[in-house]
């Protein structure tokens, strides 16, 4: 939500804030029931049987139409080709891909307007969460929105869910302030309960547990972390709280996490693995492998800037076949996964990838015991001013570092917003320094960890033992 919106939905009295929050779902809830969502969700389900051979003259085929489609209706790819004499009548298959240049992150946040196809596409603009790099701006089509959405109701479906009740734990901000005596809004719209992940914390963990179990949840619809978080506080209190599902996405789920989750929950987790630039997606199935949406995008698995075969592990490239707004042909996007090259024991036809691996984060804890999640802190990175990138440390439960990367035109006073903003969110017991820097060093497999803690010990068990102390 905007700020003035925000602003304005936390000076209103419950009821309303409700009415505000099934207003905002009914956007979510028309996008479900789109003709286009539900005629590319029974596509992506016929996918699941078609051939290599059919899948990969599918792709071919869209392939060449976008490759077409952005040399004359796009500057930024006519100026590139050009310049790299590139015949773009010779890309026929998807194996002529590496007839065409890559393109990186960089290349879209400085060719942004020159990225816009000149043809009117209906669209909206959408940023990609900086987490290690500042956020990207990218316009995606309504089309392409569609398509992706259907992909995630794709898994849905597999997991077994129809609109039962569910909980959300994600970066929603349905309660502003952690004391409210409801932990929650109530969303009849799309038949679920807006938590914030922001309010959880060991004092809520009694009431959130209980409100789960009272609501008569049958749907957890979370990050990963959040997720564990919940399992955890169920662990400590010796319970297992029955669920049809748990879907998640946006970060990866680690072993440990799952294994916890699994048994407290007593059902499957499923994730989805997408991304804002729209360009390929994959459904968990429940055989846990995650099969491609094939309709969407090509991916390629690139190391050392070579295309690898199944079973070997690189970056992704990917090429979205759907936005026509903005099409990005050949991005890299970089993160880690590989074709498993084996067929999967569910019976789906469509190629399957690793779980995409990424950065390995650590939970902030505050000495109230609020638990703060890494997609929940590192967003707040999203709306620094002039900073590349960022990487946030703890190194005592009161206090922290904010490391970053700042960009030419950084100045004192976006240093000083950036103070508020992790102030505001993390509260006044919390001592936070902005520690200007000019690189964020990777660990040892080369990836940038966001959120680092160095608090020593369980950080539950911490939490948990600092409230009871006092
Ligand atoms: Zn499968």
């Amino acid at each position: 939500m905007a700020n003035a919106m925000m602003k304005a939905y936390r000076a209103c009295p419950r009821s309303l804030q409700t009415i505000g929050i099934n207003l905002v779902e009914t956007t979510s809830w028309a996008l479900d029931r789109s003709p286009t969502t539900g005629r590319y969700l029974e596509q992506l389900k016929a996918v699941q049987s078609w051939s290599r051979e059919e899948l990969d003259r599918y792709q071919s085929t869209k392939l060449r139409q976008v490759v077409r489609y952005a040399y004359d209706n796009v500057p930024f790819y006519r100026r590139l080709y050009d310049q790299e004499r590139v015949d773009v009548e010779s890309v026929r298959t998807v194996k002529d891909l590496d007839k065409l240049p890559m393109i990186t992150k960089e290349d879209v946040r400085i060719n942004y307007d020159d990225l816009q196809s000149r043809k009117s596409v209906r669209s909206k603009v959408q940023y990609t969460s900086g987490t290690t790099i500042s956020p990207l701006k990218v316009r995606i089509s309504t089309d392409a929105i569609k398509l992706n959405r259907a992909s995630s109701l794709l898994r849905d479906h597999w997991a077994g869910y129809r609109g039962e009740r569910a909980a959300r734990f994600v970066g929603d901000q349905a309660i502003t302030d952690c004391a409210d005596t409801t932990l929650y809004r109530r969303s009849f719209v799309m038949n679920r309960f807006l938590y914030s992940s922001k309010c959880i914390s060991v004092q809520t963990s009694r009431r959130i547990l209980d409100s789960l179990k009272n609501n008569k949840v049958q749907i957890l619809q979370c990050y990963p972390s959040a997720g564990y978080i919940l399992a955890k506080f169920l662990e400590r209190y010796d319970e297992h709280l029955p669920l049809k599902a748990v879907l998640y996405s946006s970060e990866p789920l680690h072993g440990f996490e799952r294994e916890l989750i699994e048994d407290r929950f007593q059902c499957r987790a499923f994730g989805f693995y997408g991304q804002i630039e729209h360009a390929v997606t994959a459904a968990e199935c429940e055989k846990g492998s995650y099969h491609l949406a094939m309709l969407d995008g090509v991916l390629e698995i690139v190391n050392n800037g070579e295309q690898v075969g199944e079973g070997e592990r690189g970056s992704t490239v990917v090429t979205a076949l759907a936005n026509q707004a903005m099409p990005l042909i050949r991005y890299q996007l970089n993160d880690l996964t590989g074709y498993t090259g084996e067929d999967c024991s569910c019976g789906r036809r469509t190629p399957t990838i690793h779980p995409v691996e990424s950065k390995a984060d650590d939970l902030i804890i505050t000495p109230s015991g609020r638990i703060v999640t890494p997609l929940a802190i590192t967003s707040l990175l999203k709306s620094a001013r002039n900073v590349l990138e960022g990487q946030i440390v703890q190194g005592s439960i009161d206090s922290l570092t904010v490391r970053i990367v700042p960009l030419e035109d950084f100045s004192a006073e976006d240093e000083e917003l950036l103070q508020q903003m992790f102030t505001s969110a993390l509260g006044e017991e919390i001592t936070i320094r902005v520690e200007k820097v000019g690189t964020i060093h990777a660990s040892g497999a080369g990836k940038k960890r966001r959120v680092i803690s160095q608090i020593s010990g369980d950080p539950f068990d911490r939490a948990f033992s600092e409230v009871e102390e006092k």
